[in-house]
């Protein structure tokens, strides 16, 4: 029990899951979180594939031209360069620390081919729902190298990289998205140290670990120990703490609103309806997007 008189709900770790491994675009291969039947989607993230490879042989063919319609794509580079091109003439690199946030809205053809021949390519890519009443946007981007991503420092020195959303010290992150007010946080942690945020009460949340292993609390008032690549999916609640016992750790803490809308899923488009995928389908075929 929580026995202070600090009322705040604490936010727990009620599932640990591990991704499984999967091949996707034109042979890379990478690591489905998110998406996958451990955990189909946590509302309002669809899917979250994690990649780290320093074998050309595992992402080098990359993504070629492919659609989407009806949600965001936010791709986060931790290491390595990732080239972006659509069909509406936007180009750019998504290099190390950079983000890309894509809402994807009515349709874009897109290509994610990555910008070198050898070394680590490291990061995430993360899928978020959009609204019925939004799907069908026109197409934007929120691009941002990593100096324009906000670096909290906090007293204890702890760091935390800002790209969504606002911490309980104030800091905001350069993308704005409204209509799920998600937060994405990637924060590094010396050994000793514990963190504490504030998360919206009723998002839903998770945090996955880079470096770890990080403690967090669990819902029986135990103790729990995130390693590398687990995904720890948080109960609701307004406080999340998690420490770092032996060793310097790095974690990402993602939240967002749960839109609690039917999801009728088709490959690259993410509608409420079948009858709206085929919709997609066939606009795609003959070349409406
Ligand atoms: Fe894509």
């Amino acid at each position: 029990m929580n026995t202070t008189i600090d009322s705040a709900v604490p936010r727990t770790v009620t599932r640990v899951i591990k991704g499984m491994p999967a091949t996707d675009g034109a042979g890379v291969e990478l690591t489905r979180v998110i998406g996958q039947p451990a955990m189909p989607m946590l509302d309002p993230f669809l899917l979250l594939d994690a990649f780290r490879s320093d074998k050309p042989e595992d992402y080098i063919a990359g993504f070629p031209p492919h659609p989407h319609r009806g949600f965001e794509t936010v791709t986060y580079m931790l290491a390595g360069s990732m080239r972006h091109k659509d069909n509406a003439g936007h180009e750019g690199v998504i290099g190390p620390g950079g983000i890309q946030w894509m809402t994807a809205g009515k349709g874009i053809v897109h290509s994610e081919m990555p910008e070198q021949e050898d070394g680590l390519l490291e990061g995430f890519q993360l899928w978020i729902n959009l609204p019925a009443e939004h799907k069908m946007d026109a197409p934007r981007y929120q691009e941002h190298a990593a100096n324009l991503i906000p670096l909290e420092t906090r007293d204890d020195g702890t760091q935390v990289r800002v790209i969504t959303g606002t911490t309980s010290q104030g800091t905001t992150g350069p993308v704005s998205q409204p209509l799920t007010e998600p937060l994405y946080l990637d924060i590094h942690m010396a050994a000793g140290q514990t963190f504490t945020e504030s998360i919206p009460e009723t998002h839903n949340a998770f945090i996955y670990v880079i470096e770890g292993p990080v403690t967090a609390n669990t819902i029986e008032d135990q103790t729990v120990q995130l390693h590398r690549d687990d995904l720890g999916i948080l109960s609701t609640g307004e406080n999340l703490t998690i420490s770092a016992n032996d060793n310097a750790v790095r974690f990402l803490l993602v939240a967002g609103k749960p839109l609690n809308e039917p999801v009728a899923r088709g490959g690259p488009f993410v509608m409420n309806t079948r009858e709206e995928v085929q919709q997609a389908f066939e606009d795609y075929k003959s070349g409406g997007f």
